[in-house]
Parts: structure tokens; C-alpha cells; sequence
């Protein structure tokens, strides 16, 4: 895509935006309320479908327009990891699904008649070690029945779908212990109260997190994703769409707080000189500057080699690394060039600080990108 349709896109989005200003973040966040009214607008301005092709009623754009829309959310302010997965969780069932579930969740999923923005893979064991996860999906006749648990599954409550990774054979039973997982596609709408039961989970920064718990819960064989066994695979490649996607919202994050850094060290004057004439206040607005300049290039990289269909793991993995590390710099640069007013809710900057340090740990944390880079990059023996 041009640099002038993603301008244009940009520049719409910022407009949808600024009906939602910090006022309004700062209430939800003081709350912990789902952003309702914002997820509706983005939804029927068609923004959440851009990634989902024409056929199925979407826009058919490419990676790089969904990554210029949730930076431009996060440089607004405002935190698109409310709906950002609505985006591109579908991609799953678009690369890995049948034609008969394409048709029927796809055009449903581009409307947002249907939402499809929670993803159960984490659980309390496992953690980053994804292949050990404990929940079974075993097949009775038409149905799987499902048991285990899942934790930090965010959006559950406000998704009428879920994306569920479960063990189909046990881990004794297959060679390698990437085999014998499975993709499912849960509808909550109907699970809930049969076997499914959502927890919501509190965290520092308002994200409706939950824990999700399964108890015999049957979901039918028609809704398995592709193969049986060969789920591992399927959510490895979304997960380079959802890392790309992620740094570019750090990239917005970093944006807002050296936009605003930058204004309040002109504007406020101590010792009868704006702060912003002093180096030490300068320069760390400066070192952000560069090092999110630097990450966005690589956001770039990553987005338009992913476009190509070309494998990108090495970009879409240094775009999240880069861009989370810049976008934590800036908050930390931007409450330090606030002094006491960087705590105050009403400047935003304590908010946005707590938002993006989430960035650090999730959706992959910076160890295991690293742990990534060393071994698959470079060739060094792998560390675990
Ligand atoms: C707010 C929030 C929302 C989330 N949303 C979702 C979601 O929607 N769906 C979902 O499935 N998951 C979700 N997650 C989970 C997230 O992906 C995990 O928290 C993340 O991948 C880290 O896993 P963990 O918490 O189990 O940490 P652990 O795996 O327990 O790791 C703990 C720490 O140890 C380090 N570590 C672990 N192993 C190694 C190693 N071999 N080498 C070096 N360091 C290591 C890690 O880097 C980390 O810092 C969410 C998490 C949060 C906090």
C-alpha cells in the first residue's frame, strides 16, 4: 500500500479518535470498563474487518494498514488492545479453515455481528512453554469434549467466539511434543453454562483479562480447525501477524509520549527557563526519538515481508522486541520529564505507562524473543 493510502488511513482514524479523548480512557481505566462505545465506532467505520479479504465482506487490505490503524489508536491516546485480536485471530480460521466455516463465521466476523477476539492458549502450568499445556479436547462421536483450564485470556467476556488450543492425543502418544494439538473454534455464546466458565482477572492496567475454565464442555467436531494434531503449526503463523501488529501499537504508544514530553518540557518553566532547555531533559527525549524511529523501520520491514507471504519470524519477532523496548523507554523518559504531574491520572502519562509495559511480557515476553533470535538467527544451541 502507498505511503498516501496509509496516510489517508492514518488520518481517519485520528479523527474517529479524537471523539474518544483521555477523559474518556481515564474513566474506564479508573472503573476497569470494556470501551464499548470506541470498539463500535472502529467496528462499523469497517476498521476491525481491514484485514479479512472482500469476499467475505471485509476490506481485503493488507498488514500494513492494519498496523497504521492501531498505531494511530495508541498515538491518539486511546489502547486498541481491547479489539485489536478481532483483527487478526481470524486469520487462523482464513488460512487453516474450511470453505463451509469460512463462509459461515467469516462475513459475521467482518460485520462484527460476531466477534472473535479471545484466544485460549496460556495456561497456569504451561506458561511460555506452550506444547505442555494440560487441556484435552477427546473425541466422542460429534463432539470433542473439553477439560482444563486457561489463564490470562483476555476479551472472553466481550467475544462470542474463541480460539482454543487443547491436546488431542497425549504427549506420550506422538513423536514430537508439537503433535497432537488441535485448534478449535468454541462458541462461548453456547458453551457458557454447559462446561464453560469465565473469570474475569484484575490487573494493573484495564484490559479485561480473564481465566477461562473448561468442564466437560462439548464442542463439535465440525468446529476443529484443519487437521487434528496439526494445531502447533496453525497458531505459529498467526502469531507473527499478532507480534507485528503489537509493535506497532508500541510504536503509537512511544509516539503519544514523546509528543507530549516534548510539549510539557516547553511549556513548563522552572528556574525561569522552560525544562526543555536543559540537556538532561532534552536528551532522553531525544535517545527515545531515535530509538522508536529506528523500531518503526523494522515494523515496517516485518509488515511488508509478511505481506509478500514470505516467512518473516526474524522481523515480526525484532519489530516486537524493538518497538516494546522503545515504547517503554519513552514512558519512562515521559514520567520523568512530567516530574510529580508524570503520576497524576489526569495527564494520562501514568496510564499509558502501565499499558505499554505489558509489552514487555506479552503476547511473547523479551526473553523468549531473545531465546528466539539466539538460536534460530544465529545458530547458538538453544538455552532451554
Ligand atoms: C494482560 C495479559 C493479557 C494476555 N492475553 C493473553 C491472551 O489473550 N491469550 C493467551 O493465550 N495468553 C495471553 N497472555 C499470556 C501471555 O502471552 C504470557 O503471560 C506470556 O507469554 C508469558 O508467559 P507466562 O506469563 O506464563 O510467563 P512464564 O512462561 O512463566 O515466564 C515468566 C518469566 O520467565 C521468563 N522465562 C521463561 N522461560 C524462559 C527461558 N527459557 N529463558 C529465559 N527466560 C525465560 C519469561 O521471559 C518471563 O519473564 C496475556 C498475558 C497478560 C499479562
Amino acid at each position: 500500500m502507498s505511503e498516501t493510502d496509509l496516510g489517508a488511513i492514518r488520518e481517519a482514524v485520528a479523527k474517529l479518535c479524537a471523539g474518544f479523548p483521555g477523559e474518556y480512557w481515564r474513566a474506564l481505566d479508573r472503573e476497569r470498563r470494556y470501551p464499548t462505545e470506541f470498539v463500535r465506532a472502529l467496528t462499523e467505520a469497517g476498521w476491525l474487518a481491514c484485514l479479512v479479504p472482500e469476499a467475505y465482506g471485509g476490506s481485503g487490505l493488507g498488514l500494513s494498514a492494519a498496523a497504521a490503524i492501531l498505531e494511530e489508536v495508541h498515538r491518539s491516546g486511546g489502547n486498541g488492545a481491547a479489539c485489536h485480536a478481532q483483527m487478526y485471530i481470524m486469520g487462523t480460521l482464513l488460512r487453516h479453515g474450511s470453505d463451509a466455516q469460512k463462509r459461515a463465521y467469516l462475513p459475521k466476523i467482518a460485520s462484527g455481528e460476531l466477534r472473535l477476539q479471545a484466544f485460549g492458549v496460556t495456561e497456569p502450568t504451561a506458561g511460555t512453554d506452550t506444547t505442555s499445556i494440560r487441556t484435552t479436547a477427546v473425541r466422542r462421536g460429534d463432539v470433542y469434549v473439553v477439560d482444563g483450564q486457561k489463564v490470562w485470556t483476555s476479551r472472553a467476556e466481550h467475544s462470542d467466539l474463541m480460539l482454543l488450543f487443547a491436546r488431542t492425543a497425549p504427549r506420550s502418544e506422538v513423536a514430537k511434543k508439537t503433535e497432537g494439538l488441535s485448534v478449535f473454534l468454541v462458541d462461548m455464546r453456547e458453551a457458557q453454562g454447559r462446561g464453560l466458565t469465565i473469570r474475569p482477572l484484575r490487573t494493573m492496567m484495564n484490559h479485561a483479562a480473564t481465566e477461562v475454565f473448561f468442564d466437560a464442555l462439548e464442542v463439535p467436531a465440525a468446529n476443529l480447525i484443519g487437521e487434528e494434531g496439526k494445531g502447533f503449526r496453525y497458531i505459529l503463523d498467526g502469531m507473527n501477524a499478532e507480534r507485528i501488529l503489537i509493535a506497532a501499537e508500541c510504536i503509537g504508544d512511544a509516539r503519544w509520549f514523546i509528543a507530549r514530553a516534548t510539549e510539557y518540557a516547553k511549556a513548563r518553566e522552572v528556574f525561569g527557563r522552560p525544562i526543555g532547555q536543559n540537556q538532561g531533559v532534552q536528551f532522553p527525549i531525544a535517545r527515545a526519538y531515535a530509538a522508536t524511529e529506528a523500531a518503526a523501520l523494522m515494523v515496517e520491514r516485518a509488515a511488508t515481508t509478511y505481506e509478500r507471504g514470505e516467512p518473516c519470524g526474524p522481523q515480526a519477532n525484532m519489530a516486537k522486541l524493538l518497538a516494546a523496548d522503545a515504547s517503554w523507554q519513552a514512558a519512562d523518559m515521559c514520567v520523568q520529564t512530567h516530574g510529580g504531574f508524570g503520576f497524576a491520572e489526569d495527564y494520562d502519562v501514568e496510564r499509558k505507562f502501565r499499558e505499554t509495559r505489558l509489552y514487555q511480557v506479552a503476547p511473547i515476553s523479551t526473553n523468549l524473543i531473545l531465546s528466539y533470535l539466539a538460536e534460530h538467527v544465529l545458530g547458538l544451541p538453544r538455552s532451554y
